[in-house]
């Protein structure tokens, strides 16, 4: 079961595209349980194009092509493939009616490039004769072919609904394969592997994966066998085992966001929220309605960038401005109870620093960030020093500002600040 990707495109090449249908491509074959031996990418030229195919079809039992499928000149897909693989191009009518019936919904005319798709290799199947994206498969030589557009999401959409099922079933001696993500806030990728080392050495039935999501950690624990009941209950108890080595810095495992994790935590407790912004910008509202239904425990936000925002909005004396400046634990106090006091919510939390590249000095370099957590009878204040880009500064002032949250509800140690 050994596979390869192509993906086609000037773009690629130039630099101008990063690259991600491989990278997507490859994540869930590997996940699947399928083996993918090498990754090509060629520019939209015919020779290359062709050469990398062959060569694809002798050494490979799959391959997953993309891109060049759509209705401009430089979309030569069809075109190798008819030539490469002597499949001259035909007109099929199931790919021509559905253009067709496109074209008509708009009430526009076709055009010859839009005709053009669907004139397609002799052979070819579509992958979604129902759906909206275009794609095919062909199989030469024992080795099946996936043709997949290059708009990353219509590929995607495909490789998990069509091409996975379709290759799961082709080869039905693959050993069931699960996969499990666990997410971790606000410790580094090497204090995770030191701390994990012994664990991951004695499990050598169980692969592990350390993968830095910005700026978040995840490990992936994968396990194949036979019985997909013994997979599940052993990744539960490696699941069990690490959350005992890295305690509260595990905030959710598989597709749970920071945000919602923080969210379905205030809906148990019955608790609202209000945010008072100003380096994130509004960062941190975006984040938090983002999850569907947070209009249940979200109040709302201010974003007070300026001093004249956080005194008039916020009700943060100019005094404290003045004294401490607007980066400082006394005025993050200030904005988390005025924004609390101001929309009522049982909780509020308020972030200031400095996302840079300027305005750091040595008291208070770029990367120097306050967050607030005020609650009955509670205000804490915790100062950070985060790295990185302006944006990355920003990110992780929203994300601890979340975390700040979830581990005040759940009564778990705050992270430390400096
Ligand atoms: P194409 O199917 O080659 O016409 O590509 C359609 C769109 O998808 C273009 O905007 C490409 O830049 C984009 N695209 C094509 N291949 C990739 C890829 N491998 N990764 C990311 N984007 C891509
Ligand atoms: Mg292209």
């Amino acid at each position: 079961m050994f596979g390869e990707i192509i993906t086609i495109g000037n773009e690629l090449l130039s630099g101008r595209t990063l690259d991600i249908n491989a990278w997507y491509a490859a994540g869930r074959l590997t996940a699947s349980g399928l083996k993918v031996q090498k990754i090509t990418t060629v520019g939209d030229d015919m020779e290359k194009a062709k050469v990398a195919l062959k060569e694809a079809i002798r050494k490979s039992e799959f391959v997953i092509i993309t891109g060049g499928l759509g209705s401009t000149e430089d979309d030569i897909t069809n075109e190798i493939v008819a030539e490469v693989l002597n499949r001259p191009l035909r007109l099929n009518e199931e790919m021509f009616s559905r253009i067709k019936r496109f074209v008509d919904r708009r009430g526009i005319k076709m055009s010859p490039s839009m005709e053009k798709m669907a004139w397609m290799p002799e052979g070819s199947k579509l992958l979604d004769p129902k759906g909206i994206a275009c794609g095919f498969s062909m199989e030469i030589d024992h080795t099946i072919l996936f043709f997949l557009p290059g708009v990353p999401d219509q590929m995607r959409y495909l490789m998990d609904k069509v091409v996975i099922p379709m290759l799961i079933e082709r080869y039905q001696t693959l050993p069931v394969v699960r996969q499990r993500i666990i997410k971790v806030f606000g410790i580094s990728e090497p204090q995770i592997a030191d701390r994990l080392k012994g664990l991951t050495k004695s499990k050598s039935h169980i692969s592990f994966g350390f993968y830095p999501q910005f700026p978040e950690n995840h490990i992936t624990i994968t396990m194949r066998g036979k019985d997909e009941a013994e997979i599940l209950r052993q990744i539960d108890k490696v699941e069990q085992e690490i959350r005992e080595i890295l305690g509260y810095y595990v905030f959710g495992v598989g597709n749970e966001s920071m945000e919602a994790v923080v969210g379905r935590l205030l809906k148990e407790k019955e608790l609202s929220l209000s945010t008072a912004e100003s380096c994130t910008g509004g960062l941190l509202g975006n984040m938090i309605t983002d999850v569907p239904g947070s209009s249940r425990y979200f109040k709302g936000g201010i974003v007070a960038y300026s001093n004249d925002a956080k005194h008039k909005l916020l009700d943060v004396s100019t005094r404290t401005l003045r004294e401490y400046g607007a980066v400082s634990e006394q005025t993050v106090k200030e904005m988390a109870s005025g924004v609390r006091e101001l929309f009522g919510s049982d909780i509020a939390v308020a972030i200031s620093g400095i996302a840079g590249p300027e305005g750091g000095s040595s008291e208070k370099p770029v990367g120097t960030v306050f967050i607030c957590l005020a609650s009955d009878g509670l205000i804490d204040a915790r100062r950070y020093r985060f790295w990185g880009t302006r944006e990355q500064i920003k990110r992780q002032s929203a994300m601890m500002a979340l975390d700040f949250i979830r581990r005040y509800i759940n009564g778990y140690p705050i992270l430390p600040g400096i």
